[in-house]
């Protein structure tokens, strides 16, 4: 019995791997480290898969948040409702720009925010929505937006694990005012080493968020604003580019997967699978151990971990504390017990192998080490 990865990119390196050598050679051969047709192309192509008007390439999902939320004005003493069922990037560039981050509670399922309990998180403070698509499953963006305009709220979609999903035939990043991407090598496009990428509709963002990733700068050595620095290096947007042309066959392998892994799971018991859904990319398949006994700090879900690791199955927890229980938000004054969905989740999520290549023989033993453990 060979051990299964939780993630792994060595094969995707034997498809692509000489194309991409080759593609940075010629980039280092050129001397054009920074810009250049590397990085525009790499946009308009992004651009275009997307179905937007606009691509802004910048240097990490972080980055992307952060000057979304610049560019739309946001700052201090406004309120941005997000889920603390993600990343923490996601509420630290709220945070980074002086504005509050709002927690919402999330759907045990799906683990998005729960729509149904977004209304009543919104004052006349709140400017912004950030919608994080977690695990590559699309937020109900009909229903988001819904609310949003009714509020006149702006919405910048966090898309870090969901390049390629869809909502309703739509990409995401394509909906709300602005999409956010991560190019960090384990999302669903990913670059070698830190990339990220901003994508809109709307001239006017564009042109502040292209000013506001260059220090702020209208024209050479002129600066209007207070911006970062924030490229995309021409050797990451090369590997971009070869892995663009194979990111849609990757997410179909992904679905497929998902779908293998829903019927597999099926007959166990004290666990609930990950709710499927049209469009979902699947940068991660995560499941829910229920502890047989009453104890729901984590340990039970830490025993089944550590049964799977005997068993050679890597496994990853996402996330083990929600963003409102880390110390730095604790010592603003956020709560326990606001979030009972998401401190719930938190004890219980295990993310099983989950990445293009996974075969079938490799699911079945992931899913036989679980039977194991489930039913003793
Ligand atoms: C990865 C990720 C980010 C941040 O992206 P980086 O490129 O690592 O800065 C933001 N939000 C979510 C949900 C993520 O998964």
């Amino acid at each position: 019995m060979s051990s299964i990865p939780a993630f792994e990119l060595s094969q995707q390196y034997k498809l692509i791997g000489d194309e991409m050598g080759e593609a940075v050679l010629a980039i280092l051969a050129s001397g054009r480290y920074i810009g250049g047709s590397a990085v525009t192309g790499f946009e308009q192509q992004f651009a275009q898969y997307m179905g937007t008007a606009e691509c802004i390439s910048c240097n990490s999902g972080t980055d992307a948040l952060y000057l979304a939320l610049r560019a739309l004005g946001i700052g201090s003493g406004d309120e941005v409702i997000t889920s603390a069922f993600t990343f923490f990037a996601t509420a630290e560039t709220i945070s980074a720009v002086g504005a509050i981050p709002v927690f919402v509670d999330i759907e045990p399922d799906s683990f998005n925010l729960d729509l149904a309990k977004l209304e009543a998180a919104i004052t006349e403070r709140t400017k912004a929505i950030i919608p994080v698509h977690l695990f590559g499953h699309p937020v109900n963006m009909t229903q988001l937006m819904a609310i949003a305009e009714a509020h006149r709220l702006w919405v910048i979609e966090d898309c870090a694990q969901a390049t390629g999903a869809t909502w309703a035939g739509a990409k995401v990043g394509s909906i709300g005012q602005v999409g956010c991407f991560s190019f960090y090598p384990t999302k669903n496009l990913g670059a070698c080493g830190d990339a990220g990428a901003i994508t809109t509709n709307d001239p006017e963002l564009a042109a502040k968020l292209r000013k506001l990733r260059d220090h702020g700068q209208t024209q050479r050595y002129v600066y209007e604003e207070i911006g970062i620095n924030s490229r995309l290096d021409a050797i990451q947007a090369m590997v971009l580019q070869i892995k663009l042309r194979h990111l849609d066959e990757w997410n179909a392998n992904r679905q497929a997967i998902a779908a293998r892994y829903h019927d597999l799971l099926a007959p166990l018991p004290n666990l609930i699978r990950p709710k499927p859904s049209e469009g979902h990319v699947w940068n991660q398949y995560t499941i829910r151990v229920l502890s047989p006994t009453e104890a729901s700090d984590g340990s039970y879900r830490e025993q089944v971990r550590q049964w799977l690791q005997q068993q050679g199955v890597g496994t990853a927890v996402y996330y083990p504390i929600p963003l409102h229980r880390q110390p730095v938000y604790q010592s603003l004054g956020y709560a326990p017990g606001t979030l009972p969905v998401t401190e719930q989740v938190a004890h219980e999520v295990i993310s099983l192998p989950m990445f293009p290549e996974l075969t079938t023989a490799q699911q079945e033993q992931v899913v036989y080490a679980l039977k194991e453990v489930l039913v003793a």
